[in-house]
């Protein structure tokens, strides 16, 4: 949602003083047509540490529509060279570009922890996952595939070839900073596209870290434009700027409408990548350590901030009592910290208006919802969290379908379990919610992991394992109100940012019409 983000603090000009005494802080700007450039406004905004808000990571311009302006045009200049240059020259820019992120993948892992709070294994994660989207999709650069199929008529050839859509604005999220934009970018670069690229306003450094790492790479300007400030105004501007064909959209499913409706209104392409509350099914013969393994990891990674995260596990009753009181055993035992400590397992969230929600839920879930609190619940604000934004890792129990904690996208450390008496019952209360990002169950009977595999409507599906860690090479998505039918990542991906063309031609010297003529057989 289209929230007051941490970094509210501008800086104005008439705010010199103040920045004076802060000097040390890093200024950054817009990258456009290859330039790097102030935004117009002359305005900035800050990039605040979770962990510790009095760190002050940088300094963003506060940029406008006229900044977008410029970004477009910029990548309007830049699309016909751009598209007629070979696929697999695109692709060489773009293994080079992989190169410079495996040689930069701590210090990027390390900006990201500053900025977005992750843990750095998870954040060496986020980094790892930008390597692989780039190799994996540069190769597309001598593949992109079309096809052939006969004609109907003879000496007629028919085939089918990928084109690039053309200027596309990929608008992310601040869960995984460096990861989802390259799962727009990449993909949008090697099918010839240009793009004007506008990061989460709590994450700007780590997409800022992305777009230097292309221009070293020796991308043409023009080709990548990025614009950092707020949804409100940036991403507005570009998605109702009448020449971005596409807009690529990762968030929440309340601003993915406002996205997409402005998309309606001016018939853009529209991809929206949106919310979760994904379900593992713990059945009774299942190996319960694993499956915890798989809760604490799927539920409390990244602070419960993904859309991936296990915000349900359902439980089969014959197996309930121990499985929660273990739960609540290992999550006790969860360190919550600085991410940069590499003895922290669970970071901040990302900022104040996170806290507000988060704990708003755990009132709901307490008072409203009436579930049991198995553990945590409470804000840190003590000691070494006082200027951070901590909740403890939070586990409610004894919840029912209905409840809003077993309903409703939290976005932060709280799991829910619920109780069932079979598997049935199990998929129904899965498949019970708006969202259909991901699933899982942990059984060691395969009839009940196909079942399950077969019946729950979601966009991914795990056996054994917990609801997050998605490969680049499958695609990734969701159903309902996750998306809009699109995936990203695999080659399907290439189906947002390119379009088909159909080619006929006839070779017979003579008019042929389709569906009309006749052919004679043999
Ligand atoms: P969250 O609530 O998790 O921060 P959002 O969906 O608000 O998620 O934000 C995802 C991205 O969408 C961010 O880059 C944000 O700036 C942008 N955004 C927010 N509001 C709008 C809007 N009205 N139009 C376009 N983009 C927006």
């Amino acid at each position: 949602m289209a929230q007051a983000k941490k970094a509210v603090a501008k800086t104005s000009r008439k705010q010199t003083t103040r920045s004076a005494v802060r000097s040390a802080v890093k200024i950054y700007q817009n990258y456009i047509g290859g330039k790097w450039v102030p935004s117009e406004s002359g305005e900035m905004f800050e990039d605040l540490n979770p962990a510790d808000n009095r760190d002050i990571i940088g300094r963003f311009p506060l940029s406008t529509s006229d900044d977008v302006n410029r970004a477009v045009n910029a990548a309007q200049e830049a699309f016909d060279r751009w598209r007629h240059t070979p696929a697999p020259r695109r692709a060489e820019l773009l293994f080079r570009l992989g190169e410079i992120l495996i040689a930069n993948k701590d210090r990027f892992a390390a900006d990201m922890t500053r900025e977005m709070g992750k843990v750095l294994k998870e954040t060496g994660g986020d980094v790892q996952e930008a390597i692989d989207c780039t190799y994996y999709t540069a190769g597309e650069g001598r593949r992109l595939h079309g096809f052939t199929t006969p004609a109907e008529m003879p000496d007629k050839f028919a085939m089918c070839v990928r084109q690039p859509v053309g200027l596309c604005g990929l608008i992310t999220p601040w869960n995984f900073p460096m990861a989802i934009p390259s799962w727009k970018l990449i993909p949008a670069l090697v099918c010839g596209n240009t793009v004007v690229l506008k990061p989460a306003e709590d994450t700007p450094l780590s997409t800022y870290n992305l777009v230097m790492a292309c221009e070293e790479a020796g991308i043409p300007p023009g080709v990548v434009n990025l614009v950092t400030g707020y949804g409100e105004t940036v991403g507005a501007a570009m998605t109702n700027h009448p020449a971005l064909r596409l807009i690529a959209f990762t968030g929440s499913t309340e601003t993915g409408r406002i996205v997409a409706s402005a998309c309606a209104e001016r018939n853009a392409i529209c991809s929206l990548e949106m919310g979760g509350k994904n379900a593992i099914i713990v059945m009774d013969d299942a190996d319960i350590d694993l499956a915890i393994e798989g809760a604490v990891w799927g539920a409390f990674g990244t602070s419960g901030q993904r859309c991936t995260a296990s915000s349900r596990l359902i439980v089969h009753k014959r197996v309930y009592k121990q499985f929660v009181s273990k739960l609540v055993e290992h999550v006790k035992t969860l360190r919550v910290g600085n991410g940069a400590d590499p003895k922290t397992d669970v970071g901040p969230v990302i900022n104040a208006d996170a806290v507000e929600k988060i704990m708003g839920y755990i009132q709901i879930g307490r008072n409203e919802d009436g579930a049991r609190l198995a553990c945590g619940g409470k804000r840190l604000s003590r000691g070494d969290y006082a200027h951070g934004y901590f909740i403890e890792p939070t586990v409610f129990a004894d919840a029912t379908a209905d409840m809003r904690i077993a309903q409703e996208e939290i976005f932060g450390p709280v799991t829910t379990v619920l109780p069932t008496n079979s598997l049935e019952d199990a998929i129904s209360i899965a498949n019970g919610v708006r969202y259909g990002l991901s699933a899982a169950i942990y059984t060691q009977n395969v009839n009940r992991a196909f079942r399950a595999m077969n019946e729950l409507y979601t966009g991914i599906f795990y056996v054994n394992a917990s609801t997050i860690g998605a490969e680049v090479h499958l695609p990734f998505g969701g159903t309902k109100a996750t998306g809009n039918g699109h995936r990203e990542a695999g080659t399907q991906v290439l189906d947002i940012f390119s379009e088909w063309k159909s080619i006929y031609v006839d070779f017979s010297g003579k008019l042929q019409r389709a569906q009309i003529d006749m052919i004679e057989t043999l």
